[in-house]
C-alpha cells in the first residue's frame, strides 16, 4: 500500500536530510549542489525512517516528493460494505457472485429462511468466497410486531438452516424493515447490521438510477443495502464496484465496519 505525499519545504529540507545523512552539521550547500544531492536521494530507491519505508524524488520546482510505504495493508483505504437482502436468488444471486469474484469482492448477504431449501449450493460458494452469511428472518417480518417466541424462531429456524449448510455460526442479522427490538433475547446474541445508503433498488429496478445514487452519495464507512433479487441489481451493483474501485474504496464485509 504505497501513499503519494508532497513536501513543499523544498531545498532547505533536502539540505537537512543531506546533512543529516552526513552525519553532522556543515556549510549550507550552494543551490545546484542541493539539486544534485536531491536527485541522488530521489535514486535511493528506498529509505527506512521510523519504522516506515520512504522513498523520495524531485519534481521540477525544486519540491521534494515522498512515498511511505510499509504501513498495515489497507490502514488508510476508504471502506464501504454491499450488503444485499431478500435472497439468495437462483439465478442473479449466482451471477452476482460471479461478478463479485471476478473484482475479488467480499459482500454481505443476508438470507430469508424460505429461500434457502434448494439454493444450498450457492449459500454454499457464499461461504467459501469469504462472503458474510447473516440473517434476514425466516419469512421476512416486522420482529418487533411478533410475541418474542415467534420472533426468535423467525431468527433461530433461518440460522440453523444458515449453519446447516456453512458450518458457521450466524451472529448478523438485518432486521426486516430496520424494525429491530433491542430486549429480544433468542437463544444466540445476534447483532443487526443496518445501513446509510438504501438504494431502493427494489422499487426503481432501474440500473443507471442505482449507480447514481451511490456513486454520487458514497462516503468512508458507509453501508449499501441492496436486493440480489434483480438483474438490474446485479449489473448496478457491479458497476458501482468498478466506479469506487477506481476511486480507492475497498469492498469490505458489513462486520468490518459495524466493528471498528
Ligand atoms: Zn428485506
Amino acid at each position: 500500500m504505497w501513499k503519494w505525499g508532497k513536501l513543499e519545504l523544498g531545498w532547505g529540507f533536502a539540505a537537512l536530510i543531506v546533512l543529516a545523512l552526513l552525519g553532522g552539521a556543515g556549510p549550507a550547500l550552494p543551490p545546484v549542489l542541493l539539486a544534485a544531492a536531491c536527485h541522488e536521494l530521489g535514486h535511493l530507491s528506498a529509505l527506512w525512517l521510523a519504522g516506515a519505508r520512504v522513498e523520495f524524488h524531485c519534481d521540477q520546482t525544486g519540491s521534494m516528493m515522498f512515498r511511505l510505504g510499509g504501513v498495515e495493508p489497507g490502514a488508510e483505504t476508504k471502506k464501504i460494505a454491499l450488503t444485499f437482502d431478500d435472497g439468495p436468488h437462483p439465478r442473479y444471486t449466482e451471477e452476482l457472485l460471479d461478478g463479485l469474484a471476478e473484482r475479488d469482492v467480499k459482500a454481505t448477504f443476508f438470507l430469508l429462511g424460505q429461500n434457502i431449501e434448494g439454493r444450498e449450493e450457492i449459500i454454499e460458494r457464499m461461504a467459501r468466497e469469504g462472503h458474510l452469511i447473516g440473517n434476514h428472518t425466516y419469512y421476512h417480518v416486522d420482529i418487533t410486531r411478533l410475541s418474542q417466541r415467534e420472533a426468535c424462531r423467525e431468527i433461530l429456524d433461518t440460522s440453523e438452516k444458515i449453519t446447516a449448510i456453512t458450518g458457521q455460526p450466524v451472529e448478523y442479522i438485518r432486521p426486516p424493515f430496520g424494525n429491530w427490538d433491542k430486549e429480544l433475547e433468542c437463544e444466540v446474541m445476534m447483532l443487526p447490521i443496518f445501513w446509510s445508503v438504501d438504494t431502493l433498488d427494489w422499487t426503481t429496478k432501474n440500473e443507471d438510477q442505482i449507480v447514481q445514487k451511490v456513486v454520487t452519495k458514497i462516503e468512508e464507512n458507509d453501508i449499501i443495502l441492496m436486493h440480489d433479487s434483480y438483474d438490474s441489481t446485479v449489473k448496478a451493483a457491479l458497476r458501482i464496484v468498478d466506479l469506487l474501485q477506481a476511486e480507492g474504496y475497498e469492498f469490505v464485509t458489513a462486520d468490518e465496519l459495524i466493528l471498528e
